[in-house]
C-alpha cells in the first residue's frame, strides 16, 4: 500500500487561506482507494487537487483526501484520434506541454491552467475556445455510491459550461484517470478573441502549430491574470451568466457596449467580468485590518487575497459585488470556485 497520512496538515490552496486538515490522505495508485475507504469508513471527507479552485472558508476541517496518481500513456492510436491517459495527480500545465511535445494535439488552447489532471473534468475546464468536453475519452472514477470504479463518457460526464455531474454530486465520484481522444487530423481552434487578433491574415501555408498556440495562449495569460504565487487567487470567482436573447436584447438596449456572444439556440452569455469592472469594482482594496482583499487590477473576474484574511472576508466581498451586479444589471452572478463552508 502507497498511502501517506498526515495529522494537522495544511491544505494547500491557491488563495492561501488557513485551513487545517485533521487528517490528509495522499494516494498514489488506484489500489489504495478500497483501503483508504474502508480506513474512513463513515467520516465525511473532502478531495483536493492542487488547491486552484477552492475558498477554503473554514480554518480546520477534517479528512482531506488527495489523488496523486501519476502517468501518461498513450493507450492506442486509432484513424482519427491519439488515445491518452493520464494520472489525476499529473499537473495540467506539464501533460499539455508532454502531449504536444509527443505530436498528439488538442490540448495547446489549455495551456497554464493550473491545477492537476484529476481537477480538469469537474468544471469542464475551458478557455480560449476550447473545453476539456471537447477532447475528452473517458473519466475513470471510483464511485463511492455503488462502491465500483466505473469509466464515464464524456455524455456520461454530463458536462456544460464549467459544470458536469463530478461538480453536481460532490465527493461521490473520486476521480483517477482521464483519458483523452486527441484528433487526427488535427486543426487549430483560433477563433478566439485575443489568440483570432494573433493568428489574423495567417495565409494556409501558415497553419499555426500547437506549439505556437499554447505559447500563444501563455503570453497572453501572463500577462492578463494574476500568478497566484505572487498575488493568491482562484482564478474567474464568478461564471459567466448565461442568459436569454430577451435578456440580453433588455441590457444591449441600455449597455450598448456590453460583450455578449451565442451560447445555445436563444441563449447568450455575458462577460462577468466586464459587469463587475462595470459596477466599478476592477482593482479594488477592501482594508479589514487585519488583512486585506481585492478585486485585481487587471481582470475584474478575479478575486484576490491581499494577506493576512479569512476566506469569510473572501466571501462578503463576492457578496458584496454579486448584490451590486444584480442591483445594476438584474443579472445573478453565480460563484464558479467550490466553497469549503
Ligand atoms: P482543486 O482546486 O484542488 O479542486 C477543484 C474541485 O475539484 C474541488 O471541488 C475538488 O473537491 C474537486 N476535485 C479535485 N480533484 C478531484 C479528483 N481527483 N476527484 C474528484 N474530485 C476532485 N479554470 C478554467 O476552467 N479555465 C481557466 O482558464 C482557468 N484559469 C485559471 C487561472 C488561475 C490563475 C487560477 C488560479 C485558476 C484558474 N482556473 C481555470 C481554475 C482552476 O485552475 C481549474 O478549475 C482546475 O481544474 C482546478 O484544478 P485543481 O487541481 O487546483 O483542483
Ligand atoms: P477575455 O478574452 O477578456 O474575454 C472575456 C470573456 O468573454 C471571457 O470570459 C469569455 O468567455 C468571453 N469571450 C471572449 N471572446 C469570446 C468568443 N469569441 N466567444 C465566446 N466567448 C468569448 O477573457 P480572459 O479573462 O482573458 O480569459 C481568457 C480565457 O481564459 C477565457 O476562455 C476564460 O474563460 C479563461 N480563463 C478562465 C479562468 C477561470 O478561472 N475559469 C481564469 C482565467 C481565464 P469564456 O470564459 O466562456 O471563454
Amino acid at each position: 500500500m502507497v498511502m501517506h497520512i498526515s495529522t494537522h496538515a495544511l491544505v494547500n490552496n491557491t488563495f492561501r487561506l488557513p485551513c487545517t486538515a485533521q487528517t490528509l490522505y495522499d494516494i498514489s495508485q488506484e489500489d489504495d482507494l478500497a483501503a483508504l475507504l474502508s480506513l474512513l469508513g463513515d467520516t465525511p471527507y473532502r478531495v483536493i487537487s492542487a488547491g486552484s479552485n477552492v475558498l477554503c472558508a473554514l480554518p480546520h476541517v477534517g479528512a482531506v483526501v488527495r489523488l496523486g496518481i501519476k502517468g501518461i500513456d498513450l493507450l492506442r492510436t486509432d484513424e482519427d484520434a491519439h488515445i491518452v491517459r493520464v494520472g489525476a495527480g499529473e499537473v495540467w500545465h506539464d501533460t499539455v506541454l508532454h502531449t504536444i511535445a509527443q505530436g498528439w494535439f488538442g490540448l495547446e488552447n489549455l495551456a497554464l491552467i493550473p491545477g492537476w489532471v484529476g481537477a480538469a473534468p469537474v468544471q469542464n475546464i475551458g478557455a480560449y475556445g476550447v473545453e476539456l468536453c471537447d477532447v475528452l475519452h473517458n473519466v475513470r472514477a471510483w464511485d463511492t455510491n455503488t462502491l465500483k470504479f466505473v469509466d464515464l463518457s464524456a455524455q456520461q460526464c454530463e458536462f456544460g459550461y464549467r459544470d458536469s455531474v463530478f461538480k453536481r454530486s460532490r465527493n461521490r465520484y473520486l476521480i483517477t484517470n482521464v483519458t483523452f481522444r486527441l484528433p487526427r487530423p488535427w486543426r487549430p481552434t483560433v477563433h478566439y478573441g485575443e489568440l483570432a487578433q494573433r493568428f489574423a491574415g495567417a495565409t494556409p501555408h501558415e497553419t499555426p502549430s500547437a506549439l505556437a498556440i499554447a505559447q500563444t495562449v501563455m503570453a497572453i495569460r501572463q500577462r492578463k491574470l494574476p500568478d497566484p504565487a505572487l498575488i493568491p487567487n482562484a482564478g474567474s470567482f464568478f461564471k459567466n451568466p448565461v442568459v436569454s436573447g430577451a435578456e440580453a436584447k433588455r441590457l444591449l438596449a441600455q449597455f450598448p457596449s456590453m460583450p455578449c456572444y451565442p451560447y445555445a439556440d436563444g441563449i447568450n452569455k455575458l462577460a462577468a467580468g466586464w459587469l463587475i469592472e462595470q459596477a466599478g469594482w476592477k482593482g479594488y482594496i477592501r482594508d479589514l485590518n487585519p488583512g486585506k482583499v481585492g478585486v485585481h487590477s487587471a481582470q475584474a473576474l478575479v478575486l484576490v487575497h491581499l494577506g493576512g484574511a479569512q476566506g469569510t472576508d473572501l466571501l462578503k466581498l463576492a457578496s458584496d459585488i454579486q448584490t451590486d451586479v444584480l442591483q445594476k444589471f438584474g443579472i445573478v452572478l453565480e460563484r464558479e470556485v467550490n466553497v469549503w463552508e
